[in-house]
């Protein structure tokens, strides 16, 4: 019976657990044996019971649950190959040669080089007699499975990753709080929101909450955007609105790449049009609390299909990444999806704006 680990890695997002529960329970309902590796890449490294085979009825329950159950860490020994070569051990000592992981780029890149150096690992498990040539003869070669979870939305290739819609209806829903005490008060807040070097959360965050201003690092603004900015506030002001809104994603830049930081837009907004002016860094409440029916969706579409992706492999498939691309759930070359997702920090920091803005998302080959 073929063995699969489910595993999370990196930073967590609303809906992990759905992805969790979705592969050990169609792994099980496929006839094979689930397992969850515990606290991402050091559960791995460490084995023993961090590696734990689990039931159908121990993920129930998960579908609600925000954050991850199985735990999430950084873990710097697996990105030595010493440490690679422990969690390799460890994963023979149970049987499985198949992981399934729900994690960000830096999880999924490990995960693809573990892959590629996995046949390697399995000669030298023999020549240091950890392992007898038994052992490692029906594991030649690993499976990887990668799945997105980040509430940044930021891997090119997949329209949505595992959380980015719950925490975009959280923030929606905290400027909703902001909304009713800045309209009493004729106030302006400024609002830093999350997203690393992806722009998504707080481009979106302003469509959906009306907000006068955003600021993304993949389109900063014109060179006078102190000018622009309060221009536009003071016309809608002018038109009787009697709050203002400024979303502000954590990457934020201008066109020569200097930061932009809440407090620079808050110190704006007071000077310049004497604006009574707060800022409030939504922080955590962005990744906490329970997922959105979308990424329940998400995470169990997607959770089935990486199992299936697991049965289906070959030893010549590249390792693949479960995406969504206009409601499909479909696979893609992980490895591309990552390159794809750092030229478009390449072409930021490269200053094509452009290019950054596309996303990269077409030129990729089917
Ligand atoms: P995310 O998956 O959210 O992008 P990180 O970049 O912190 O988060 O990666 C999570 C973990 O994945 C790291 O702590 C490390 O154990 C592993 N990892 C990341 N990049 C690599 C790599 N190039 N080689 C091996 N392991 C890696």
């Amino acid at each position: 019976k073929k063995k699969i680990a489910v595993m999370t890695s990196g930073g967590d997002s609303p809906g992990m657990n759905g992805t969790v529960r979705a592969v050990v329970r169609q792994t099980i309902a496929s006839g094979c044996v689930a397992f969850a590796v515990y606290e991402g890449y050091q559960g791995l490294v460490d084995g023993g019971d961090m590696i734990k085979h689990m039931s159908w009825e121990d993920v129930r329950g998960w579908l609600s649950e925000g954050g991850t159950l199985i735990g999430t860490a950084r873990c710097a020994a697996f990105r030595e190959r010493p440490g690679r070569l422990q969690a390799a051990n460890n994963m023979i000592e149970k049987g499985i040669d198949a992981l399934v992981i729900c994690g960000g780029d830096g999880s999924l890149t490990g995960a693809d080089k573990f892959r590629d150096e996995w046949p390697g690992l399995m000669d030298e498990l023999v020549a240091k007699g950890l392992r007898s040539k038994e052992d490692v003869a029906p594991h030649q070669h690993l499976n990887i499975v990668g799945l997105v979870g980040s509430i940044d939305n930021d891997l090119s290739s997949t329209d949505a990753t595992i959380g980015c819609y719950s925490s975009l209806g959280r923030i929606c829903q905290m400027v909703d709080y902001i909304d009713a005490t800045a309209l009493s008060h004729q106030r302006a807040f400024v609002i830093e929101v999350m997203g690393r070097h992806c722009g998504w959360l707080a481009l979106m965050a302003g469509v959906s909450c009306g907000a006068d201003f955003v600021f993304i690092p993949e389109n900063p603004p014109s060179e006078n955007w102190e000018e622009e900015m309060c221009s536009i506030v003071k016309r809608h002001r002018a038109m009787g609105k009697r709050k203002t809104i400024v979303i502000v994603c954590e990457g934020a830049q201008d066109r020569k790449l200097n930061h932009i930081t809440g407090k620079m837009v808050n110190d704006l907004l007071a000077t310049r049009i004497g604006l009574d002016t707060r800022i409030t860094t939504l922080g955590h409440v962005q990744r906490g609390g329970p997922p959105c029916a979308y990424d329940r969706m998400l995470s169990t579409l997607q959770g089935v299909e990486a199992v299936k992706a697991v049965l289906e492999a070959t030893p010549e498939t590249p390792s693949p990444v479960i995406c969504i691309v206009e409601n499909k759930i479909v696979r893609k070359d992980l490895m591309q999806a990552i390159q794809l997702t750092q030229q478009v920090a390449k072409d930021i920091a490269a200053r094509d704006f452009e290019a950054a803005m596309k996303g990269r998302d077409a030129e990729f080959e089917e």
